[in-house]
């Protein structure tokens, strides 16, 4: 944990307009809870914006709030007096990077362990398993808002993303228990889930034909991974919801301890998703190519052609697959625990975004 959440209070008190902001890729714990900040904020009379670094598409329509956020674009310079970067650093706020920059005062708000905290206030939880969970915190114990079924609708959205719609091993008894609280002020869960994963035009569900098509596994069965290029993708626009919905397929391969996703955004640029489990820590491989994110979701984006990037990728992964493997003394790993995070019963294992 660094940083608090009294600090973030105190900041967000200190303003009157702000401007909430968030990761390239959203995906719906960023959305979610940016947008359940928003309506909080509105509660208390501040004026607020949110600004989404890279387009939504018509994913996340049925929030409540969605009707305040703008997509980023060139020569924006907003009148605000602070700026929210929720559910990542600044550094992954994509156009919006040079405006957090400028001097502007930041409110950083994560729980991703490889964020560090950025700006005049921060909280960074990385035992939290979604953003919500600490914008729900925020808003019920520290800002003094009544949490209304609009801003309940988007924590649970945020909640439901980042644990697999509470599959993942991040799925505590607080998360459910603040579900519960959040179902109790009004979320639909069914609603919320047929919106965010039985609502997909044709051609996406259609995509995953084409990339399963690509499935490769290592020798040993211990890494699978999945590409995706931009002749796959063609006009199709691109939302996090897929990185999600492909790289699934690897990591239900029962030996697959490394399920991996390389996906082309460029000529040269590639960016490559991981998933982990058993103790190997994917985020220590995304760190090698400038990445980071959980030990058990992570990712980076690299600046090389999809062949040399993969192959790059491929090799470091099975180096970090042997070095794990042969740390292990005495065979089967533990299930639950990751063993590095030690004391609780909360795991920061396979969390997402
Ligand atoms: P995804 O693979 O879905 O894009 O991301 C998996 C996890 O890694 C998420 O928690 C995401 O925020 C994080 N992540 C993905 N790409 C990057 C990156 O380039 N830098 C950092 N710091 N985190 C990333
Ligand atoms: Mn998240």
């Amino acid at each position: 944990m660094v940083g608090s959440l009294e600090r973030v209070t105190q900041a967000i008190k200190a303003y009157s307009r702000f401007l909430i902001t968030w990761h390239v890729d959203p995906d719906p714990d960023c959305v979610g809870s940016g947008l359940a900040l928003l309506l909080a904020l509105q509660a208390l009379g501040k004026e607020v914006i949110a600004v989404s670094p890279d387009p939504l598409g018509d994913w996340f329509d049925f929030l409540p709030g969605i009707e305040f956020c703008r997509v980023f674009e060139a020569g924006f310079n907003p009148p605000v007096d602070a700026v929210i970067v929720e559910d990542c650093e600044p550094d992954r706020c994509g156009g919006l990077v040079p405006f957090l920059k400028s001097g502007v005062p930041v409110i950083n708000i994560d729980h991703h362990g490889t964020n560090r905290g950025f700006g005049e206030a921060f909280y960074i939880d990385s035992q939290a398993a979604a953003t919500g969970e600490i914008v729900y915190e925020l808003i019920t114990e520290h800002m003094g808002v009544s949490l209304t079924r609009d801003m309940a609708t988007n924590l649970y959205a945020a909640l439901s993303g980042d644990t697999g719609t509470f599959r993942y091993s991040n799925t505590s008894s607080r998360v459910l228990f603040i579900a519960g609280e959040l179902a109790r002020h009004g979320a639909d869960p069914g609603a919320i889930a047929a919106h965010l994963y039985e609502n997909k035009p044709f051609e996406e569900v259609n995509l995953i034909r084409e990339v399963l098509d690509t499935l490769e596994i290592s020798p040993n069965g211990e890494m699978g991974w999945i590409t995706v290029t931009r002749m796959m993708l063609g006009e199709r626009q691109w939302s996090g919801q897929r990185s999600e919905d492909l790289i699934k397929y690897p990591r239900m391969i029962k030996t697959v301890k490394l399920a991996i996703m390389f996906r082309e955004l460029e000529l040269a640029r590639t960016k490559v998703s991981f998933r982990s489990r058993n103790n190997i820590d994917a985020s220590k491989l995304a760190r090698l190519f400038g990445g980071g994110g959980h030990m058990y979701a992570a990712g980076c984006t690299i600046d090389k052609p999809l062949p040399e990037a993969k192959a790059m990728v491929l090799e470091a992964a099975a180096e970090l697959l042997a070095a794990e493997g042969a740390g292990v003394s005495g065979g089967e790993e533990g299930k639950g625990g990751n063993g590095r995070n030690s004391g609780t019963s909360q795991t920061a294992g396979n969390d997402l975004t």
